[in-house]
């Protein structure tokens, strides 16, 4: 088994549910006492989200490669970015390593393909909603029709995230919104959502959602967990 790297701490809320996640799948492929072999490199988020806001994302790519490389230098035979909205940065930290670098969007748009979904929804962070880096890849590498909440919900879904998820505070009103959010998404003819943002899924499951829901930190988990297993 192949040890998985992962660049957390944005926020470390998933973080932690990516720990669960990996090793909860590793034992669900190996069984017994097995878990994934991992490492965790955590940044502080408090500097990191100011940068995001002042639009440094050369800085941001400039500490997030500094984190990759130090996972390889552990050991670490894969690289994962826990986060959607901070892959704005992926090349800067492919380039800093040799070892692979599992982008977070690739899993999801696989998966999505698999169900035969052609027009889907995102919600994430209002960079991961409304600028390229993200919409672009879903586009021209899976052929997906994605469809984003308007400007008004958009900013819902972006305070939600950082005000409240990012801080472990989980609201059953907030639920409500990303429901009535979904409901519309799926009047305008959306087939399933990608939860893009990895702190979404500990608000909203499967049961909340007239759609079904592609959650990007589980997808993500269990791709990392699938190499490491089966590549020799
Ligand atoms: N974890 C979030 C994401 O997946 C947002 C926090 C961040 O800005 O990194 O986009």
């Amino acid at each position: 088994m192949k040890t998985i790297g992962i660049i957390g701490g944005m926020s470390w809320e998933s973080s932690a549910a990516y720990y669960r996640l990996i090793n909860q799948h590793a034992k669900s492929r190996l069984g017994g006492h097995h878990n994934a072999r991992s490492l965790m490199v955590t940044v502080d988020f408090a500097p990191i989200e100011a940068a995001q806001r002042a639009g440094d994302w050369d800085g941001l790519g400039y500490q997030l490669a500094a984190a990759a490389s130090q996972l390889e230098r552990g050991g670490a035979h894969i690289v994962l970015l826990a986060t959607n909205t901070m892959h704005r940065v992926h090349e800067a930290i492919e380039k800093a390593i040799a070892v692979p670098f599992l982008h977070i969007a690739d899993p999801t748009g696989t998966a999505l393909q698999v169900a035969g979904v052609e027009k889907v929804a995102l919600l994430g962070t209002r960079y991961t909603m409304e600028q390229d880096f993200y919409i672009g890849r879903l586009q021209n590498k899976f052929g997906l029709d994605v469809l984003v909440p308007d400007e008004a919900q958009r900013g819902d879904v972006h305070r939600i995230i950082y005000d409240e998820l990012c801080h472990g505070d989980i609201r059953a009103a907030s639920r409500d919104v990303y429901r009535g959010i979904i409901d519309v998404l799926a009047a305008r003819g959306a087939q399933a959502v990608i939860l893009g943002c990895t702190e979404i899924g500990l608000l909203i499951q499967p049961e909340d959602a007239v759609l079904p829901l592609f959650d990007t930190a589980a997808l993500h988990a269990q791709a990392a967990v699938d190499w490491s297993i089966d590549t020799k």
